[in-house]
């Protein structure tokens, strides 16, 4: 299901209503009649409902939610914050409508809290601009407050659609059913924290409308997709079926890099893994990883590449001349995907007129603080516009964009963004992100089929941390070589 931000929401919206010839007050009946049906299916018949009504569409929503519920024969107390006179449109139609078969409503009173359940949040939708005004302000403070299941209507009160900051005092909500698609704030964070259990509850805009209005396509990479795109293993292949791949990671001081990196291509199927390293690396690294086989970091990098499927680079190779010149030769003659991570994106910098043109796939694998490096920004301007710059730049120089952290998002060449939504805390550790290299790598090197590969990799990587946590490993303790050890244990739940 793709992704949008509020903006390109209201284009869709606009494109139904004005060429398709869809009324917009159908669509707030069937987004109003979505919420209620959702409401009506988590909350029994003992729960009484509170309704908070804003001006906008949000509000014209709200009051078909609570004509559907009162329909219901279920305790419903209305508050319409604004005055009269601010509802036009669509939302007055419905506020109308809703006078018309005989329901009431009331001027906003904190009371109301006192005697109700469930307090539906119909304040502010997409359309809010800026820090949060009077009087939604202190009653957001309230809600917050209130110790009452909170439900928002498409958004939480106050949080904005797409990447702007989320100003002061926004809703916090429990549960929010968003309307028709997510909303790109549901993958940025803080917004996550704000939305608290989320549902898509669809209105009827067919999906022609978002083809018509939304450049960049948008979409979550699911587990069902990871199953589709599942590469079997022919009962008649050999090693060299799986993927032959090289990594070239480690070094005196951080060889366990490599250790993890080889760990997890090995782990993660590759028929054939390969480790360049430094002379002093490899017998650590070997004891660890017997299955790879291994090359001095000194010896011939062509004999080193010219056999395999990938290639990764990077993982605590340290930054130094040779590690430069290494990395280019590779941008510049190796004829097969590259992952580039760590030290090598600090050195991708000076050589991205080459990587432009390159015809073979190039991935980077950036955490934010290796994004703003590359790219001349610091890691909080990038946490703030992560979809932004990643496919900018993704499109820019013809690259794969793995921008990582929690909501790790594989922007492509083409455009297109796959967003992932496992993992947790206990990935934010030091050694986490050479696993997931050598798991990319591992699935990208049996496939032309890059970005399936690349979002399997990243969903399997965060899926196994959650597997870990449900099984009962504590963040804290969870360590980069547990997701490893783990891949077996989780993978076999995919199916089940
Ligand atoms: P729309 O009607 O644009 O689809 P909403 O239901 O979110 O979206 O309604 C926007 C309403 O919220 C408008 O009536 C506007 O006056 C009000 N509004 C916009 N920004 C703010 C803000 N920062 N604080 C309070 N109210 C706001
Ligand atoms: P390493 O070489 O181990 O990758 P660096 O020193 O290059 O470490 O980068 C780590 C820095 O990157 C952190 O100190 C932080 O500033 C930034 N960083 C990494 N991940 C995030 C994140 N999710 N949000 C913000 N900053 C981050
Ligand atoms: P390192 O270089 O030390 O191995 P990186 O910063 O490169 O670590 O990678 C960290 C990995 O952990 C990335 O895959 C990132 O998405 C994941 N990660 C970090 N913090 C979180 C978090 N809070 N929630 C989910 N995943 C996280
Ligand atoms: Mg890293």
């Amino acid at each position: 299901m793709q992704v949008v931000t509020g903006k390109e929401m209201g284009a869709v919206d606009r494109y139904a209503i004005g060429e398709l010839g869809m009324p917009g007050a159908m669509l707030m009946e069937n987004a109003g009649r979505a919420v209620a049906t959702r409401l009506l299916h988590h909350y029994h018949a003992d729960e009484h409902f509170l309704v908070l009504i804003g001006s906008g569409n949000n509000g014209g929503d709200g009051f078909v939610v609570a004509r559907a519920l009162k329909d219901a024969e279920r305790t419903v107390n209305v508050c319409v914050i604004p005055p009269e006179e601010k509802f036009t449109g669509d939302a007055r139609r419905h506020k109308q409508l809703y006078e018309n078969v005989g329901y009431t409503w009331s001027s906003y009173d904190p009371v109301y809290f006192h005697k109700n359940d469930v307090i539906v949040d119909a304040l502010l939708g997409t359309g809010i601009a800026g820090e949060i005004r009077k009087p939604y302000r202190e009653i957001i403070q309230t809600m917050n407050d209130a110790s009452k299941t909170v439900v928002a209507v498409d958004l939480p009160s106050g949080v904005p659609g797409d990447e702007s900051p989320v100003p002061d005092g926004a809703l916090k909500a429990d549960r929010t059913i968003t309307l028709q698609q997510p909303k790109l704030s549901h993958y940025t964070y803080p917004a996550r924290d704000y939305y608290g259990q989320t549902e898509v509850a669809p209105i009827g805009i067919p999906p022609l409308a978002l083809e018509k209005t939304v450049e960049t396509r948008r979409s979550v990479w699911k587990v069902a997709d990871v199953i589709t795109h599942w590469q079997p293993r022919a009962a008649s292949s050999h090693k060299g079926s799986h993927g032959k791949v090289g990594i070239i990671a480690g070094s005196e001081r951080m060889p366990g890099a490599a250790a993890l990196t080889a760990g997890a291509a090995v782990k993660s199927g590759a028929g054939l893994t390969t480790v360049n390293t430094t002379e002093t690396a490899i017998a650590a690294v070997s004891a660890r990883v017997p299955e790879a086989t291994y090359f001095h970091r000194e010896s011939d990098i062509e004999s080193f590449y010219e056999n395999k499927d990938a290639i990764a680079i990077g993982p605590g190779v340290g930054v130094n001349e040779k590690g430069r010149d290494t990395l280019a030769t590779l941008v510049d003659h190796y004829q097969g995907p590259i992952i580039v991570d760590a030290d090598g994106i600090h050195q991708l910098g000076d050589m991205l007129e080459n990587v432009r043109a390159r015809e073979h796939p190039l991935i980077i694998t950036p955490h934010p603080g290796e994004m703003a490096a590359l790219v001349g920004s610091s890691p909080n301007e990038i946490n703030s516009h992560r979809f932004e710059i990643a496919e900018s730049f993704a499109r820019e120089y013809g690259i794969y964009v793995v921008l990582k952290g929690p909501c790790t998002l594989v922007a492509t060449p083409n455009g297109d963004t796959w967003i992932n939504a496992t993992g947790n805390a206990g990935l934010a550790k030091g050694g986490s992100g050479d696993v997931l290299t050598g798991m990319i790598l591992a699935f990208i090197a049996r496939t032309a089929d890059i970005q399936p590969a690349i979002s399997t990799a990243v969903h399997l990587h965060g899926y196994t941390a959650d597997y870990l946590l449900k099984q009962g490993t504590p963040m804290e303790t969870m360590t980069a070589a547990d997701i490893v050890q783990a891949l077996p244990a989780s993978i076999s739940t995919l199916e089940g």
